[in-house]
């Protein structure tokens, strides 16, 4: 399997790779972690043939899951600016998903296969982060309770896990006909989601990503403390006066300091176009981390050590005023064993555990911006995933801001994430 992804022997993979490359670059389709680059390189080589030439016939038009997760926030009644509110907004998210998550323990593995249009379930896997799901649900809705009252909304009583799960499967509806259309909606949105969650979950860790960590140098933001939130963005820069400049200009108004990771091959011509010091000062603020020299999977990419030290040096030399030492990985994808090498060159890896799907072109910049904010209210902590070279990110973030002005939440400083 490993041999068939980027950079093996197959000569029709690597034709398709390069036809890829090439389309993925007109359709924006750039970093979907469920990118057709991993769906067709996973298959056999037998299967090339129709699916290159149902590519150039058109037949296929677009990247990741077939039905994306984008809820209504302006159906949630209540304002979320202030700590109760988002605490409000956040149980209710909560006692949606939770229920959705308890039916799904129900399928088999050949139902969820069907369910999620795979060919195989790693079912240790799903078990294991199911487990670390209910976990995390569980502190969260305890966060989110801590302040409850007999009168507020979506307040059940919870001492533990078992507690918490009965609570949540026995909601069934919110008791004020006022959330009766946000519920609805969210109904939809989190068994959507959730169907995200367990591809990626039974995938892992043959196909892996971002969904868990494989050493303590890996990060996702799961853990960290309540209300948290790190901004990142990936696969610029873009050409001068583009979108990652827009985007920085954006930032510094907002006093916001947030995690670049760029690609080598982008990196390097806007240096020689821009000049280093003009490069620097684009990025002051910020923190740079190296995304590899070429987004490829360095899962199964034999060059891939190559493609993190020279993205990483390049970085080093020509920006060291701005340089991170976080490493983010096409896609999420990494090799299992990659924990020694990342150390021995001084990086860590930061994966993300909220993508914004800015990177799919059948989402909107308003249902991207939607969907984060359901899902800072549901894991109440994390990174968020962001591209610089798509512009949905600039009319999410501001948004994001105001919605959660005054409800105790705290952007995180990329240089607060070193060491
Ligand atoms: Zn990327």
């Amino acid at each position: 399997m490993e041999g068939a992804r980027a950079g093996g022997s197959g000569w029709w993979h690597r034709k398709l790779a390069r036809f890829i490359d090439t389309w993925r670059v007109f359709t924006g389709l750039w970093c979907s972690p469920t990118h057709l680059y991993k769906e067709f390189a996973m298959r056999s080589r037998w299967l090339m043939m129709p699916l290159l030439l149902s590519l150039l016939t058109g037949a296929l038009h677009a990247a990741g899951p077939q039905l994306v997760a984008a809820p209504q926030r302006d159906l949630w009644p209540d304002s979320l600016g202030s700590n109760a509110g988002f605490d409000r907004a956040s149980r209710a998210e909560l006692l949606v998903f939770a229920p959705a998550l308890a039916e799904s323990e129900s399928m088999d593995a050949a139902t969820l296969m069907t369910r999620l249009k795979i060919k195989q379930v790693d079912e240790a896997s799903v078990a294991r982060l199911r487990k670390q799901w209910w976990q995390r649900l569980l502190l969260n809705y305890q966060a989110a309770s801590a302040a409850c009252v007999s009168s507020e909304p979506f307040c059940l009583p919870v001492h533990d896990l078992d507690g918490f799960r009965k609570a949540a499967v026995g909601f069934t509806a919110p008791a004020e006909a006022r959330y009766a259309s946000w519920y609805d909606n969210a109904l939809t949105f989190h068994r959507t989601y959730l169907d995200e969650l367990l591809r990626l979950a039974a995938l892992f860790p043959r196909t892996n990503s971002e969904v868990d960590v494989f050493s303590p140098r890996e990060i996702t933001g799961s853990d960290w403390p309540d209300r948290h939130f790190q901004l990142s963005f990936d696969d610029g820069p873009t050409a001068i006066g583009g979108g990652t400049d827009r985007l920085v200009t954006m930032l510094r108004e907002h006093q916001l300091h947030a995690l670049f990771f760029v690609l080598g091959e982008r990196l390097q011509p806007r240096l020689q176009a821009a000049g280093r010091d003009a490069m620097a000062q684009t990025y002051k603020g910020m923190c740079v981390g190296a995304h590899g020299w070429e987004h490829k999977s360095h899962s199964g990419w034999p060059q891939w050590q190559d493609s993190v030290i020279r993205s990483t040096a390049l970085i080093q030399a020509q920006l060291p005023e701005v340089q991170s030492p976080w490493f983010r990985p096409p896609f999420g994808q990494r090799r299992a064993d990659s924990a020694a090498f990342f150390q021995a060159q001084g990086l860590r890896v930061a994966l993300w555990n909220i993508d914004s799907q800015d990177w799919n072109s059948k989402v909107d910049a308003d249902q991207v911006r939607q969907r984060v904010l359901t899902l800072m209210l549901l894991w109440r902590r994390g990174v968020i995933l962001f591209h610089d070279i798509h512009d949905k990110a600039q009319q999410a973030v501001p948004w994001l801001l105001q919605q959660t002005h005054d409800a105790g939440v705290v952007w995180t400083d990329c240089h607060d994430l070193d060491g």
